[in-house]
C-alpha cells in the first residue's frame, strides 16, 4: 500500500507499508540462515540487509572453518550460497537500512531507508558487529588513504608495499598472512607478547618469511599528509617511542555490536551485546537477536548460523502460540 505520511516537512514521501510475519534485519550468515529456516516454515520472511549484504564473512577472503567445505570457501560465495538457498523457499530480499524501531507493541514497527515502513509480528535482529578503531591522530583523516578494517577489500592495492597489521587475534594473523599475497612485508604490532590467535595461525604467521612481529607496542599515531607514509608507537614496558614507515595501515583489534538502534527497548550488556536466552529471545516476547550482535562469545559463520537458525524456530513457535 502506498500513502503519503505527514509530518514530514514539505518534501513529503511517500512510504510504503508492509506487514510481515517475519522481518530479519541483516543479511550476513544468521541473518540469511533465519531466512531459510523461516521461509520453509512458509512464513515469507523478509530481509531487510542493511549495507553489508553478507556480512563480515563477505569481506572474509576465504573460510576455512565452515564444515562442508573441505577445501575452504570464500567470504563473497557462502553469502550468496546462502543468499540463493534462502531464496529458493520464499525468503524476499530488500535493500535499505533500519532508521527506526518502535517495539512497544505488536506487530513492531519498523522504519526504513527504502521509504517502507515494516509492521513485523515477530522481529530476527541479526544486525552484526563492526571493526573497532583505534582512535588514534590519523586514523580517520587517512582511512582511505592507507588505513584499512578490510584486508580482502584493499589488499590489492599494497602490491609490493610495506604494511603494518595492528591486532594479535585470529583476525589480524588470518588478515597478515592474506596480504603477503601482495604486500613485500607485513609488520604486525601487537600490545603484549603473546598473540591471542588460535594455534594454527600463529604458526602459519610465525612461518611466512614476509611477516615480523613488533611485540608490547601499541600505535599512538598515523602519519601521512595524503596518504599514509608511517605510524608511531610506544612501547608498553619500556615507553620508549618510535616511528615505522609503512604506505598501509590494516586495524583488527575486534568488534563492537550494531544494536544503537535498539538501546533502551532491548536490555544490552555492558559492552552493547544484545542479550538473548538459549532460545535467541530478547526481553520482548517476538522479538529475537542471532549472530555477532549477540554473541560477544564466539563470533564464527558457524555459530552465527546456529542462532540465526534457532531464532527463526523460536519465531514459528511464537507465531504458532500467538496468532
Ligand atoms: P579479538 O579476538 O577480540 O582480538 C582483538 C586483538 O586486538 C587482540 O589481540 C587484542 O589484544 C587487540 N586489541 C584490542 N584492542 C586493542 C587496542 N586498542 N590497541 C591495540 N590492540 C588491541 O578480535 P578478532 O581477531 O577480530 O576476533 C573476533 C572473534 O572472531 C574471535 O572469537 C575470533 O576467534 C573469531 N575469528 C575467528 C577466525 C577463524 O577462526 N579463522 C577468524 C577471524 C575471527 P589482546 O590480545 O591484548 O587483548
Amino acid at each position: 500500500m502506498e500513502f503519503n505520511l505527514s509530518g514530514l516537512g514539505k518534501r513529503q514521501k511517500a512510504l510504503m507499508e508492509k506487514d510481515v510475519k517475519v522481518l530479519v534485519l541483516g543479511a550476513g550468515p544468521a541473518g540469511m540462515t533465519a531466512a531459510l529456516y523461516a521461509a520453509r516454515a512458509e512464513l515469507e520472511p523478509i530481509v531487510l540487509t542493511g549495507m553489508q549484504l553478507g556480512g563480515q564473512a563477505a569481506i572474509t577472503h576465504t573460510i576455512e572453518n565452515y564444515p562442508g567445505f573441505p577445501e575452504g570457501v570464500g567470504g563473497s560465495e557462502i553469502g550468496d550460497l546462502f543468499q540463493k538457498q534462502a531464496e529458493r523457499f520464499g525468503a524476499k530480499f530488500e535493500y535499505g537500512s533500519v532508521t527506526e524501531v518502535d517495539l512497544t507493541k505488536r506487530p513492531f514497527k519498523i522504519t526504513a531507508d527504502n521509504a517502507t515502513v515494516y509492521f513485523a509480528h515477530t522481529l530476527i535482529i541479526s544486525t552484526g558487529a563492526d571493526s573497532i578503531h583505534l582512535q588514534v591522530p590519523g586514523e580517520a583523516e587517512l582511512t582511505g588513504k592507507g588505513v584499512s578494517y578490510c584486508a580482502t577489500c584493499d589488499g590489492w592495492f599494497f602490491k609490493n608495499k610495506k604494511v603494518i597489521v595492528v591486532g594479535g587475534g585470529d583476525s589480524a594473523l588470518e588478515e597478515a598472512i592474506f596480504l603477503t599475497r601482495f604486500a613485500s612485508s607485513v609488520t604486525i604490532i601487537h600490545r603484549r607478547d603473546a598473540l591471542r590467535a588460535g594455534a594454527i595461525l600463529q604458526n602459519r604467521a610465525k612461518e611466512n618469511p614476509k611477516i615480523n612481529f613488533v611485540w608490547n607496542t601499541v600505535v599512538t599515531q598515523i602519519v601521512g599528509e595524503e596518504k599514509v607514509s608511517a605510524v608511531k608507537t610506544r612501547n608498553v614496558l619500556t615507553g620508549e617511542t618510535g616511528q615505522i614507515d609503512t604506505d598501509g595501515v590494516f586495524i583488527f583489534i575486534g568488534h563492537t555490536p550494531n544494536s544503537s538502534l535498539f538501546k533502551g527497548q532491548l536490555t544490552l550488556d555492558t559492552n552493547g551485546f544484545i542479550v538473548v536466552d538459549r532460545q535467541m529471545q530478547t526481553n520482548i516476547a517476538g522479538v529475537f537477536a542471532a549472530g555477532e550482535v549477540a554473541d560477544p562469545h564466539f563470533r564464527q559463520v558457524i555459530t552465527s548460523a546456529g542462532m540465526g537458525a534457532s531464532a527463526a524456530i523460536q519465531a514459528t513457535r511464537f507465531l504458532e502460540a500467538n496468532n
